[in-house]
């Protein structure tokens, strides 16, 4: 990174920060000069540096703009000893991060390397107009990636993966409800947040961390299918972007609802592959399902 940008960073105390809002990129563009493509671009290695790649040693860093202005860091992240379907990709992991801040539009994402095939797909379900991608050499409409793409809308769906209706998951016995337990309730906001329009099968994690932090989750469907994101991914890719391990996982819920498809299963076999605390889980019958179509 740029000595002169790191010193603001440092200055700022902005180095550890992954979220960066309208004041502090402000503050960082008068300081380094840079408009603010470059700057984002510029920015880059900082979210390389999140990067988990025990499998390829590539870094990939991306940022994506919020409607709000403000800006996500994301970073790739593979799982020793899984397949690498489990692998979750820096424009996956930006869009995602941006999701959990409610984020309804992404304007832009700025990628450190060419978006691949199953990105590409994966943004198409954000279901914008326009959204530019801005490469270190180049930038691109997404349309222009993705042309004759297959998405939302061929399956009649009117909204994308960031501005779908809330979900209303509702505890199936008295049991889960009377369990006044924080973490279950921060993973079922989380599924009501999803987006599972395809399958119904919403879904959210919550990881609790020794410092009593939470990392959370949420899945992120696909028309396609295979580039959804899980919810476990998703939290797990948050867990390594602010600087946690593992090891800091004191629990971990799943919350989903009964669906033909379900992720409880994959998120304990990736849960367990880095550590070695138990997934607690909970299932919930969604009501009014067909309305949301
Ligand atoms: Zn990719």
């Amino acid at each position: 990174m740029d000595e002169a940008l790191e010193q603001t960073l440092e200055q700022h105390r902005l180095k550890d920060v992954t979220r960066f809002s309208p004041e502090h990129i402000t503050i960082l563009m008068q300081a380094s000069g840079l408009g603010e493509e470059a700057l984002a671009l510029a920015l880059l290695p900082l979210a390389q540096q999140k990067a988990q790649v025990p499998v390829s040693d590539f870094v990939v860093g991306a940022i994506a703009v919020g409607g709000s202005g403000h800006w996500y860091l994301g970073a790739n992240m593979e799982i020793a000893a899984q397949p690498l379907s489990c692998t979750l990709h820096a424009e996956q992991s930006a869009i995602g991060h941006a999701a959990l801040f409610d984020e309804r539009y992404i304007e832009k994402i700025i990628v450190s390397a060419n978006p691949c095939g199953h990105c590409r797909q994966f943004m198409h379900e954000l279901n914008q107009d326009r959204l530019m991608l801005v490469l270190p050499q180049d930038h691109f409409m997404l349309s222009e990636l993705l042309p004759h793409a297959f998405g939302p809308a061929d399956l009649q769906q009117s909204y994308g993966m960031l501005n779908g209706p809330a979900g209303n998951l509702v505890a199936a016995d008295n049991a889960q409800v009377n369990n006044h337990d924080a973490l279950m309730f921060a993973a079922l906001d989380e599924a009501n947040a999803s987006y599972a329009p395809y399958s119904h099968n919403r879904a959210g994690v919550a990881l609790q961390l020794s410092d009593g932090q939470l990392c959370l989750g949420r899945y992120l469907e696909n028309a396609a299918f295979n580039p959804g994101l899980s919810p476990m991914q998703l939290a797990l890719s948050q867990l390594f972007l602010h600087g946690y391990q593992p090891k800091d996982i004191t629990r971990a819920f799943i919350v989903e609802a009964r669906a033909k498809v379900q992720q409880t299963g994959n998120a304990e076999q990736l849960l367990a592959s880095l550590c070695s605390i138990p997934l607690e889980k909970a299932q919930f019958g969604e009501v009014n399902v067909k309305s949301e179509e």
